[in-house]
């Protein structure tokens, strides 16, 4: 278990961990659920804090461990509304999350971080340029929905609807955190905010998105398609060597079957690069397995001059061309785009 300054992170001890602690501390049982609420729910970042626990047992506790929790480091605001955050974590990364209003539909989205960077290189992501620092803690990525919560509610005077795991990271490679942020965001003790409003982003790796569905099957799944076909997946996302779209679309077809969660396709529209109608005919067959609803996405250049954002004339015709199968399909607009924050900005610019 990571020590902290010789004290252990006690956001790290499960909840039977915590019950033994209490035991193990000579404390009546009801004491480990009053130190979990405070820990969890309450945001308590000091012992002291706890004011219903007893005196003697908040120094005990601060003598052997530590609540670290990520601070706001940075805060800008998009002339859309859109709310970028840089957090400073307790070893002095940095990460990002983004707040996306959209007031009229009374949808607030959280896309949370789940990694320092990112393994995967995928070449129109920034991030992904970073490389991998390290993983969130579960208390990491809890820490962001109830900081954004918070903003939401002072600037917007309504709390976060929709929680995205898109942010810095491969959300099903940080996997077991991933999954116990969920737990704890979505249970009755924790924060009860409803599972299905969670959609889980992954670039793809096909055994992950088969252990998703065995474990977490009410969630949302999104994949990062941006080409569909192997060919030119492989180009642009190098996870698609050992995850090709064969073994992918077999994945989600078991997480159609076992998962009540739905199944979103994102596609980055890439000028002259999969923005044909042969692309969306390739992509349209790929939609007849399971049911799946499609995103096309406007490009934010990073700045390397890989790739141009298509004509909108052509995102148009593309996802006419979809719809005239009976596909459903959506076209995002850019959100946040003059702060960095769009789909692909999130990489600490600093
Ligand atoms: S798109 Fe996602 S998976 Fe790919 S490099 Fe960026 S953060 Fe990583």
């Amino acid at each position: 278990m990571p020590v902290m300054a010789e004290r252990t992170n006690i956001r790290l001890l499960s909840r039977q961990q915590i019950r033994d602690l209490v035991e193990e501390m000579g404390q009546p049982r009801f004491r480990a659920g009053q130190l979990y609420q405070w820990i969890w729910q309450r945001g308590a970042a000091h012992f002291e804090e706890m004011t219903n626990l007893p005196k003697s047992l908040r120094t005990q506790l601060a003598q052997r461990f530590v609540i670290p929790r990520i601070r706001l480091d940075k805060l800008t605001r998009s002339v859309d509304g859109t709310f970028k955050l840089r957090f400073r974590l307790h070893d002095d990364h940095l990460i990002e999350s983004v707040l996306i209003p959209v007031a009229k539909d009374n949808r607030y989205t959280l896309c949370v971080s789940t990694q320092v960077g990112c393994s995967l290189h995928c070449t129109f992501c920034a991030t992904g340029k970073m490389g991998l620092r390290r993983q969130l803690t579960v208390g990491e990525i809890v820490d962001q929905y109830v900081l954004v919560n918070r903003l939401c509610q002072e600037h917007y005077g309504h709390p976060v609807t929709n929680i995205v795991y898109m942010g810095m990271g491969e959300p099903l490679l940080n996997y077991k955190n991933t999954i116990e942020s969920i737990a704890r965001i979505a249970s009755p003790d924790g924060y009860h905010f409803s599972p299905r409003r969670i959609t889980i982003s992954t670039a793809g790796i096909a055994k992950q998105i088969r252990r998703l569905a065995d474990d977490s099957p009410r969630v949302n799944l999104a994949l990062s398609l941006h080409a569909a076909d192997d060919f030119k997946r492989n180009e642009i996302m190098a996870i698609n060597a050992s995850n090709n779209l064969d073994a992918l679309m077999a994945a989600l077809e078991y997480f159609a079957g076992k998962s009540k969660g739905h199944i979103t396709f994102e596609y980055i529209m890439l000028k002259d690069f999969n923005d044909t109608l042969e692309d969306a005919t390739r992509l349209a067959a790929l939609c007849r397995r399971f049911p799946v609803k499609v995103n096309l996405i406007e490009y934010n250049p990073t700045g390397d001059g890989l790739f141009e954002k298509s004509a909108e004339s052509r995102v148009n015709a593309f996802a006419a061309a979809l719809a005239a199968k009976r596909i459903t399909v959506t076209v995002r607009r850019s959100r946040g785009r003059d702060i960095d924050a769009a789909c692909g900005q999130l990489a600490n610019k600093r």
